[in-house]
Formats: structure tokens, sequence, C-alpha cells
């Protein structure tokens, strides 16, 4: 065990959290000689679920490109699920352990720009999850009818905890196909395109013929029932898919009108849907949601808001069923543009907490957005860093969301541009067009777009759990202000209002006046900059 002290210099302060990990979080959590030499092509995962055992048996033949000569390649997969063996063109290769990573010896030697596969066959009895999706692993649910209803989740555990692959963020598989054999009578649905059904067998095969990472591989199975339609979006036509448990088709039938209403929504502020090849679909599960690709699972009761409440407070959050359009932003930011480590996941949330209220933008105007993302900032703690620590698979503060969009909605501000602004937002999409990325790198394209350093201002929100005090001070006509509370060379453009008339502020560390016209009593800051107030 090795015990890790880690300090944050920023500027004038510092933070610091002592934060205790393991060997295991670090072979999890880091890019490790055993996988920096080989980067993944393709998986064939080919799985039998029995649900009367809780059971699951088969393989997973994993195609690697071969980047530096290596003879040791590392397999993730936790217990009490089994490797029972390896093979590499038919021969059969020694592995050994350390819990959840398994080295596989190669005996054929691995030269550079050769394509080789492993065959990695394993059983188990998988993690049942305690509370998914954030406890995850597999649900074994029975619907109304007493009919098996099974689904897997997995973000944060790992995809490892039911089944082997390279369960780290960097690298995303180029394509993959899924063949489920379900119980008998019913069907699985997982991510990709439905290429065949074995009749005899009942067995399932999904290709996916996009970058996908690992946890957003899914098998959910009930006793669906599918309906669909016709999008006609930026790139064309895309087909959107939904299945639903027999009985809920007529609910689903209504509800989700909020699916095409949020595609239009994003594309417009995010470009098009990025993963036109393998389709759009909603798939009911028997848990809250997750952000799948192209196979977004929902369980959201059928209501709007978060299981019916509004995590506004305005009212605002109950113009849409939250995970419909909370998880299908993830499309964009989490399946599009991945983080490569889970300390930088607030690029999955921050963004994704914040299209929401771009739904609304579209849908409803920018005041309804902008009381939306002011509403969301009473669920903001600042209790830590938003950013976790790298390499050994943590994750930062939960205000990735409330205080990431609210983050993002103040830079939006500054940008004082909804064209600019959405350009930005599109750019980023392209830019990052199924790859996987850091926050530095997010942080620079934003900078060079907005024309201005902004490493300060994601260093004080991102790194720091301070928000910046905007003080002001009058004398006669002269009008003082200044920043506290920030890290070293923050600045923020801010807009003010004096006697309802819209003044802009750059306030930096030191103190700056100004002599204006107006009654400085009735000085209002805009609520829509997150930042703190001390007159
Ligand atoms: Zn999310």
């Amino acid at each position: 065990m090795n015990k890790l002290l880690v300090a944050f210099t920023l500027g004038i302060f510092t933070f610091s959290q002592a934060q205790t990990f393991t060997e295991q979080d670090t072979l999890r959590g880091s890019i490790t000689p055993e996988r920096e030499w080989w980067d993944l092509n393709y998986y064939h995962l080919d799985i039998d679920v029995n649900a009367d055992d809780k059971f699951i048996s088969g393989c997973n033949t994993i195609r690697y490109k071969v980047l530096k000569p290596h003879q040791v390649l590392q397999v993730d997969l936790q217990p009490p699920l089994r490797i029972e063996k390896v093979t590499q063109d038919g021969v059969e290769l020694e592995v050994t352990n350390n819990i959840n990573a398994h080295f596989i010896q190669l005996t054929k030697p691995q030269k550079v720009g050769e394509l080789n596969e492993v065959v990695v066959t394993y059983s188990g009895h998988p993690k049942e999850a305690v509370n998914a999706p954030w406890d995850g692993g597999f649900s074994w649910k029975k619907d109304a009818n007493g009919k098996d209803f099974v689904a897997t989740s997995c973000q944060g555990l790992g995809a490892s905890v039911w089944w082997p692959n390279k369960d780290h963020m960097y690298d995303e598989v180029d394509s993959m196909l899924i063949s489920v054999k379900a119980p008998k009578g019913l069907m699985n649905v997982s991510n990709g395109r439905l290429r065949s059904i074995d009749k005899e067998t009942n067995t399932y095969n999904w290709f996916v013929s996009n970058p996908i990472n690992n946890y957003g591989v899914n098998v959910n199975i009930g006793d669906y029932i599918h309906f669909d339609e016709i999008y006609q979006g930026e790139k064309g036509v895309l087909d959107m898919d939904y299945y639903v448990l027999k009985d809920n088709l007529e609910k689903a039938e209504v509800h989700f009108k909020d699916a095409p209403k949020m595609m239009q929504a994003f594309e417009y502020w995010f470009g098009p849907y990025p993963f036109y090849e393998d389709s759009f679909k909603l798939v009911e599960v028997p848990y809250l949601g997750m952000e799948h690709q192209s196979s977004v699972t929902y369980g959201n009761q059928y209501k709007k808001g978060y299981l019916g409440r509004d995590l506004s407070g305005t009212g605002w959050g109950l113009k849409f069923d939250f995970i419909i359009i909370h998880e299908a932003g993830h499309e964009w930011f989490a399946n599009n543009i991945t983080y490569k480590d889970a300390a930088d996941m607030w690029v999955h949330e921050g963004f994704t907490c914040y299209s929401e209220s771009l739904f609304l933008d579209y849908h409803y105007g920018t005041e309804a957005a902008n009381a939306y993302v002011q509403g969301i900032r009473n669920n903001i703690r600042n209790d830590k860093p938003i950013i976790g620590i790298y390499n050994v698979n943590h994750e930062g503060s939960g205000d990735m969301y409330y205080k990431g969009s609210n983050t993002l909605h103040t830079l939006r501000q500054v940008v004082n541009d909804d064209r600019k602004w959405r350009t930005i937002l599109r750019g980023l999409n392209s830019e990052f067009y199924h790859k996987t990325v850091t926050t530095d790198e997010i942080e620079k394209v934003i900078g060079i777009e907005m024309k201005r350093d902004l490493k300060p201002f994601f260093d004080q929100y991102l790194r720091t759990t301070k928000i910046p005090v905007f003080e002001y001070k009058v004398k006669g006509k002269k009008l003082s202000y200044r920043f506290t509370n920030t890290v070293e060379n923050f600045t923020l453009p801010i807009k003010v209002y004096i006697d309802d008339i819209p003044v802009w502020l750059e306030p930096s560390n030191e103190w700056q006046s100004e002599k204006m016209k107006g009654s400085f009593e009735n000085l209002r800051v805009d609520p829509n900059f997150y930042i703190e107030i001390n007159p």
C-alpha cells in the first residue's frame, strides 16, 4: 500500500489532501508498461448470460496493434470472475495475476505494426450491483410479469467488473462485436446495430462501428418491445430506436418525444450526433440510467425531472425528462469526447450538466436556461477540487456537475456572444471527435478561441474550492473594486448594472478605480457570473 500525499500549490495558497492509494489503484489507473506498448483495435465479446444462476461465461477476443516490442500484456478482470485460459494463435499462454490485473506472457515475438489477437476465456458469478449505476455490476431483476430483467453498469468501478479488457480510458477500441446469449424468450440490447440473431441459441450480435469506451459497453436483457423513428439530422438520416418493457409501450411512445427534442437542441449546440453509423437508442433498464454509447439506458419511471424532482428548484427542471436529456448529452461529452483519466471526469459531467440548460435555452429561451443554471448552483458544496488525482482512477468532487456547469456558464458570459459560444462548443466536438482528452487540452482550445489565457480561470474553478469574491467600495463618484480569494493572476471580466445600465469591469487582485456616472447604491452584479460579492 502506498501512502501518497498530494499537494496542489496554486498561486497564493496551497490545497492539500492526504489520500491513500493501493497498488491496485495504480495498476488500474495508470498507463502501465504492460499497457502502453499495444493499441486496441477490436474486441469481440461473446458471452452467455445465465439469469437463473446469476452466472456468465464466454470469451473476449482482443485484437491489438503492436506499438513497440514487449512480451507481457495486461488485461483486467475483477474477481470473483476467473480467467480460464488465454490463447494466441491457438497456443495457450501462461498468465500471472495481481488481483484485478492479469499479465499474459506472450511467446510469439511481438513485431511493431503487427495486428495480433489474444482470446481470453472466462466465467463466474459477476459482482452484483448494490446501487446501480453508481455501485454497479450486474443488476439481476424481474419485471412486473416475473420475467428476467438484467442489465450491466460499471462506470468508476470499471468494465473489468464483468468482462476482460484493457480497463483504462486512454485507449478506446476502434470497433466491437458484442454477442450475448440471452435466456429463452428474452432479448438482449447492446451498443451499436443489431447485426444478426442466432434463433437456435437466442444469441444477439450487436456491432459498434465507432470507437467506444469500456464503461459504455453494456448488456440489457428483458421482455422488450421495439419502436422507432427516423430523425433528419445535420448528418442526414438518423435511426432512433427505443426498447422498452412490453407493458410500458404506450407510456414510452408519448414520453420519449423528449428524444427528438433532445437531438434537435444538442445538434444545434454541439454539432452532429457523433454516432450516426451506430444509430441512437433508448433502452429501458431496472436502474436510473447511464450514458451507454448509442444505447443510452433509461429508468426514470417515465417522469419529468429527476425521478419527478426539479434539481434547480426553479420549475424549469420539470420541463424535460432528466435522464433522457442528461444521459443523451453524454453522447457528445463522454462518448465523443472522452477523458483519458478519471481525474478529468468533469469533462463528462460538467459539460453534460451544462447541456441541460442548453436544452432549455433551445426550446424555452435564454432566460429559462439562466434561471436553471443559477438554480442548480444551490447544490454546489465546494468541498474539494473538481479535478481528482491522476493515475489512480480517482474522481474529483461531485461539484463537477453543478459547479462545472456554472463554470462554463460564467465563461459564456465572458464570451458575450452566443454565436461565438456555440462555435466553441461545436469546435470542441470536431477537434476532439472520437478522441480521449485531458482537461489541459480542453482549456487550451477554449483559450485559443477566446483569445485569453484561461489557465488562472480554470485553476481557480477546477483546481481549488475557492470562489472569487468581488469587493468594491464607493467614494463620491469613484468606484474601486478587486477580486479576493483567488489564485495568482486571476482576472475575469464581469458585467455589473448601475441604475440598470450594463457596465463591464475587469477586476484583478489589485484595486482599480474608475469615475462613473450613476448611483452606486444600485450596483448589482449580473447573477449569471458564478462569483461571490462583498460590497
Ligand atoms: Zn452524467
